[in-house]
Order: structure tokens, then C-alpha cells, then sequence
């Protein structure tokens, strides 16, 4: 069992949140004259006069239904990246306290840990990309309060080995969180359905990839319903704008039409897979369990620019640790993959 209350920064848990008007009354009919909003109208589009439901009780109640998880224990946020920020401020003290990650990985970790005065410990992937648990293990100390773990892993692709993760859930006294933002694409499953196995258990995920919502901004977070008070806490009041919600209700109704785009990408993926294989300029293709493939070449930087001039963009990973010469390939369509193939396959005749 986790120590919540020593687990949270003190002023965190004395905080009294700001109250807004649509905490104090909500409902559907009557006259609203609460919250100084404008009783006539909106400018350049309809019905956007009145401030939205703080706290996504629609939107909670239909992801409730979908991922079969108690609206207590679901987070919404300005992306996911909302969740990852509120995390690191409910839980670390500005220079003592540490987050943990494991380089690779997603970079809006130790930036938001950066902007918070939060220091990072780094304790880096095995050479195959797995954890190496007991290093981590090793590493943390009293003043680790977060371990972050992206799985599968972005930008490497892969998926943890569930027993590693497990091994850090149980012997890791902080909160671990595991970033899901790219479960849909993985034949693994989402830790999800082993949320009340682990009080110390975070799970993040977002309509940002497979959803194709990136940019409405919207991402969960999954937890006990005692780490989700504390998130709800420290949010702005509307953190997560109408307009987002209504169209994120609108997305859930049409969970086959995402069911669907994974199964295109998941096929354009192998097909991708195949025809990066047969080129004299990849040297390693690294295998994905998500909608993009890193891909080691002879030399990174000048295809990188070499794809840039022709007006295909992909993104050079050849600065980041044991990602060594790598490209991070998005799936694309079918026409776009052809596209950035074909300047592979001249690339390898210019030279
Ligand atoms: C893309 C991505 C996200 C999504 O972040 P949003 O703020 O929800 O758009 C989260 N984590 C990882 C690892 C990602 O690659």
C-alpha cells in the first residue's frame, strides 16, 4: 500500500480549489445568471456563450461504459500532457523531489519536470530497449515520487515485458505511470483491467493517435479514485473546452470508424516493414508495436534532410541514446508511404 497523504506535497493537500459557478448549481433548465457569461450570445459561432461541465460527467460516463472503469477513477484533461504536468506538480516538491524515466522515451517528461523544478533520474533502456528493473530499482531513493514508463515506448516502438512493469509496481513505493498513448496499435493489452490490483498505478492514454483527434487536445488519465481527486484539484476549473468534449462524445459513439484506422495503419505498418527491409539504406528496422517504425540508416541526418527537400517529413532520433543514426517513421497512407519509399529507393541511387 502507497502512502498517499505523505505521498502529496503538503500545500497540495491543504489546498482549498477554486469553486466555480457551475460547481455550486449545475443542471439543465433555468435562467443563468451565475457566471457572467453573456446571456445573448456568441460572436462567429452559436450556443459557445456558456461555460462547459468542469467536470466532463458526459464524457466520463461514456469512456466509463467503453473502458469499463468507474467514472471515479478517469481523469480528463488538455491532453495528455495536462495529466503528465498536474502529476509532477501534486506529488514533487520543486527541488528535492525526482521523477524517474527511461531514455528513449517521450521528451514531455523531463521537460514538464524541468518547467517544475523537478529533478530527473535517467535510467536508461537495455540495448534490446527493455527495462532494466533492477537498476531502477537501484536508482530510487526517498525523494523519487514518480516513475514514468511509455509502453509501448516512443520513439523505440516496443512494448515492456509485462512482468518488468509488474516487478516496479510492486516494489516501487511512489506512482508508476504507464503512458498508453499507443496501446490501440499494440496486440498487448492495456494495464487497464489490472487498475485495482495496484494503488500505485497511473495509466495515460489519448485520442491524439489512434482516435485521429490530436488536435481537439484531450487525454485520460486512469487511477484510484483517491490520485484522481488530487488531479481534479489542481486543474483549471475548465481545463478541457466544449467544443472538445462534444466532439470527443461524438468520437466514442464511432468506436469502429477508430477500429477501423487501426486496422489500416496496423496493414500499412507490415507493408511499410517489408519494403524498409529491402533497402541498402536501412541497417536496423526495429520491430513496432505502434503507428510509427524507427529505423536505423547509414546516415541519418543527410536522409533526413535529403526526405525534408522532397517535402516528406520524419523525425531524426539520431541525437537521442541508443537511437544511434534513427529515423522515427509515422505510418502514412498508402500513397504517402509509397511516396517517401521511392525517394528512399533514389536516395540509394543518387550516392
Ligand atoms: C503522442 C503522445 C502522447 C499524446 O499526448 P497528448 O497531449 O494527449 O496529445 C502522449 N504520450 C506519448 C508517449 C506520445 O507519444
Amino acid at each position: 500500500m502507497i502512502d498517499l497523504t505523505k505521498l502529496t506535497r503538503k500545500n497540495i493537500l491543504s489546498l482549498k480549489p477554486y469553486s466555480s459557478a457551475r460547481d455550486e448549481y449545475y443542471g439543465g433548465d433555468g435562467i443563468f445568471l451565475d457566471a457572467n457569461e453573456n446571456s445573448f450570445g456568441s460572436v462567429a459561432q452559436e450556443n459557445l456563450n456558456r461555460y462547459p461541465d468542469p467536470h466532463h460527467r458526459e464524457l466520463k460516463e461514456k469512456l466509463s461504459e467503453i473502458k469499463k472503469v468507474d467514472a471515479e477513477n478517469i481523469f480528463i484533461g488538455n491532453g495528455s500532457d495536462e495529466a503528465i504536468d498536474l502529476l509532477i506538480r501534486a506529488f514533487c516538491e520543486p527541488v528535492s523531489d525526482d521523477i524517474l524515466i527511461m531514455p528513449p522515451t517521450y521528451g514531455m517528461y523531463e521537460v514538464c519536470a524541468a518547467v517544475n523544478d523537478v529533478g530527473v533520474l535517467k535510467v536508461s533502456l537495455n540495448e534490446s530497449f527493455e527495462i532494466n528493473v533492477d537498476e531502477v530499482i537501484n536508482s530510487v531513493d526517498e525523494n523519487v515520487k514518480l516513475i514514468f514508463i511509455c509502453s509501448p515506448n516512443n520513439p523505440t516502438g516496443n512494448t515492456f515485458n509485462n512482468e518488468s512493469i509488474e516487478s516496479l509496481l510492486n516494489q516501487f513505493n511512489g506512482l508508476v505511470i504507464i503512458d498508453e498513448a499507443y496501446i490501440d496499435f499494440s496486440n498487448n493489452k492495456s494495464w487497464l483491467e489490472r487498475l485495482g490490483d495496484f494503488d500505485n498505478l497511473v495509466i495515460l492514454q489519448t485520442f491524439s493517435k489512434a482516435w485521429g483527434l490530436a488536435n481537439i487536445r484531450l487525454g485520460m488519465a486512469y487511477a484510484s479514485a483517491d490520485i484522481i481527486r488530487i488531479m481534479n484539484k489542481i486543474k483549471y476549473p475548465y481545463n478541457v473546452n466544449g467544443v472538445t468534449q462534444q466532439i470527443a462524445l461524438d468520437a466514442l459513439s464511432k468506436k469502429s470508424q477508430k477500429d477501423t484506422f487501426v486496422e489500416q495503419i496496423l496493414e500499412e505498418r507490415e507493408k511499410l516493414s517489408g519494403q524498409l527491409n529491402n533497402l541498402d539504406l536501412v541497417q536496423k528496422l526495429y520491430q513496432s508495436d505502434a503507428n510509427f517504425l524507427l529505423v536505423k540508416v547509414n546516415e541519418a541526418g543527410n536522409i533526413y534532410h535529403y526526405l525534408i527537400k522532397n517535402l516528406v517529413i520524419v523525425r531524426d532520433r539520431s541525437n537521442v541514446v541508443l537511437c544511434d543514426n534513427c529515423l522515427r517513421i509515422t505510418v502514412g497512407t498508402s500513397t504517402q508511404n509509397e511516396r517517401l519509399l521511392e525517394l528512399l529507393r533514389n536516395y540509394g541511387e543518387l550516392k
